[in-house]
């Protein structure tokens, strides 16, 4: 380890940041396994003892996740069905070990494009909070992951929450994970979904697919080509490959782009169906 810190105020944590490059720590769940077979030789700004960024609130218009909030808070949570394909998602990322010590915040920071939170971020339309001692500033999830590994996280910034905006009574989400097996698993794609409807129809659609791009993406087209439409089981016999021109999978160890593309489509058109 080069030199390692656990302030325990944000003043304080944005001070040490500001004098000198860290690597910011929360979980770990992330960090340490990234590092298995080499020496930590950076300098770590441990965030865990900044208690005021844990924990989950209900204000008048948004709900705020604490950047320190984990996926076990999550699933423990009184919270609305708007959470449940979140929840859904905290509940296969790891095992409990891996819930109880990982943040949602740290998931999305990662810039995996395998992250099961993001899709699931982009859905609820999030925004990220961030601090520096310049102020505070919020920056839209869809657009803070900017490539594998990479946000728009400037250096001298802290993520200390994710803000959800507060939804109509009838808003659903979802979300559907295709892995190598049912749980402990890397996604080969998954799929979050937000619906609103009004009169039987369609009023709002949010639909993201993750593990099929370098940053996950929203299928706009076909959220444009299905609002309006009235929320029956049909709605998902809509949805066809050219909604889906916007992915560009790759091949791995763990599916081919055919396959991935093809998984990509039917848990789109079963996230619909469970949306409706
Ligand atoms: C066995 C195992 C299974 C896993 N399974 C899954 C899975 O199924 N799905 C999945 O998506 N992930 C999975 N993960 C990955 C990981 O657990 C999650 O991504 C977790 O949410 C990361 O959170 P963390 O707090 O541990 O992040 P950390 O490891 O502490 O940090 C991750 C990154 O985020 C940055 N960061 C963290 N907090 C902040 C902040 N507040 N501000 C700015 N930057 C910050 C760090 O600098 C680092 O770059 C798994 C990991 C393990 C070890």
């Amino acid at each position: 380890l080069g030199s390692y810190v656990r302030p325990e105020s944000l003043e304080e944590a944005l001070a040490v940041l500001g004098a000198g490059g860290r690597t910011l720590l929360a979980g770990g769940t992330d960090f340490y396994p990234a590092r298995v077979g080499r020496a930590i030789d950076e300098d770590v700004l441990d965030l865990t003892a900044l208690a005021g960024l844990r924990g989950i609130t209900e204000g008048r218009y948004e709900w705020r996740i604490g950047a320190l909030t984990t996926w076990s808070d999550l699933i423990a949570a009184p919270l609305p069905p708007l959470f449940d394909g979140l929840k859904r998602a905290a509940r296969e990322v790891g095992g409990v070990q891996v819930q109880n010590a990982g943040t949602i915040a740290g998931n999305l920071c990662n810039a995996s494009p395998a992250a099961d939170g993001t899709p699931n971020l982009m859905a609820l339309d999030a925004d990220v909070e961030l601090v520096s001692p310049d102020g505070v500033r919020r920056h839209p999830v869809r657009h803070f992951v900017e490539g594998n590994r990479r946000t728009a996280r400037r250096p001298d910034e802290i993520v200390t929450a994710i803000v959800v905006p507060k939804a109509g009574p009838t808003a659903r989400t979802t979300f559907l994970k295709l892995g190598a097996r049912r749980y402990l698993v890397i996604s080969i794609v998954m799929v979050a979904g937000f619906l609103e409807a009004s009169e039987g129809k369609v009023s709002a659609l949010r639909l993201a697919v993750g593990a099929c791009s370098a940053v996950p993406q929203r299928l706009e087209a076909l959220e444009r080509a299905l609002t309006g439409r009235p929320a029956t089981a049909e709605l998902g016999a809509l949805v066809g490959p050219e909604h889906l021109s916007c992915l560009t999978p790759i091949d791995d160890v763990r599916a081919s782009a055919g396959y991935r593309l093809d998984a990509a489509l039917e848990l789109v058109r079963r996230a619909i169906a469970e949306l409706v």
